[in-house]
């Protein structure tokens, strides 16, 4: 696998990525600025709580690359109230914030109980409805619930990405149907990653998206260290590998996405 420097440079999108977290308090600024100089031009932070929002939207005011969805993880849901709910309304109001989430459902870990992800799942649909903003979903062993309330409540009016997909083939009709997004982190490219490796062709061209989830989940060449938005290349290669595409047709294809949906602004 090339390294990124020598990789054809052309312009990509992280759609994905936590730069307020500790692991970039050092270095943040360093890391922004080195995603730009490989070619990043727009990032989307996802939000999993709400005591962080005046954080995120300052950094969303620090650079005009950089957007933010707000919404409340799945690990958290025992925390959701009207309150919440209200905090996520109007902070959706800023123009930076483009997406509700990363909210969802997590069966796998289940920090709070299922009854609470789902009430908290349901009542950030409803939001992303009301607001016609798209939704980041984290889904994990949930597909079945996760299916279901965006069908149920959603109700074709709902649009987003399933980010971080860790789905196989077997999963990609039912999100077709939802007519949502496809969103690859650094998982696609560890060999063990079978199902998902399979799934990478099989999404439609217009609804793929590439992401680091940084600081988590580096891709390899980089697997083990801490992941940032430049390393998002990696992720785009792989994909153009397994698509039979290549890199910068991966790139331009996840820009435009990217922009269709989460209504970024063109840049040059
Ligand atoms: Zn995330």
């Amino acid at each position: 696998m090339a390294r990124i420097s020598s990789m054809p440079k052309g312009q990509i999108i992280d759609s994905h990525a936590h730069l307020t977290w500790d692991s970039f308090a050092e270095d943040q600024q360093e890391v922004i600025e080195r995603a730009f100089a490989e070619g990043v031009v727009q990032i989307v932070q996802a939000g999993v709580d709400l005591k962080t929002i005046p954080e995120m939207v300052t950094l969303t005011e620090t650079y005009r690359e950089i957007f933010i969805g707000v919404g409340l993880h799945p690990h958290d849901a025992k925390l959701w109230n009207d309150e919440a709910d209200s905090t996520i309304r109007q902070a959706a109001e800023h123009p930076k914030v483009v997406a509700i989430g990363e909210c969802g459902l997590d069966f796998y870990y289940n920090h709070s109980d299922r009854d609470e992800q789902l009430a908290c799942f349901k009542a950030q649909i409803e939001i992303a409805r009301d607001l016609n903003k798209p939704l980041i979903i984290h889904s994990r062993d949930a597909w079945e619930d996760t299916f279901q309330l965006l069908e149920e409540v959603g109700g074709g009016k709902v649009r987003g990405v399933f980010h971080c997909f860790t789905g196989g083939p077997e999963v990609l009709p039912r999100i077709e149907a939802l007519d949502f997004y496809v969103s690859f982190s650094g998982i696609v490219t560890f060999a063990s990653a079978k199902n998902i490796q399979a799934a990478a062709p099989l999404v439609k061209a217009d609804r793929i998206l590439v992401e680091t989830d940084c600081p988590y989940l580096a891709p390899q060449p980089m697997r083990g260290k801490r992941n940032e938005p430049s390393y998002v290349w990696y992720v785009a290669e792989k994909l153009a590998q397994l698509r039979g595409s290549d890199l910068k047709q991966i790139a331009e294809t996840t820009v435009a996405n990217a922009r269709r949906l989460f209504d970024l602004p063109r840049v040059d």
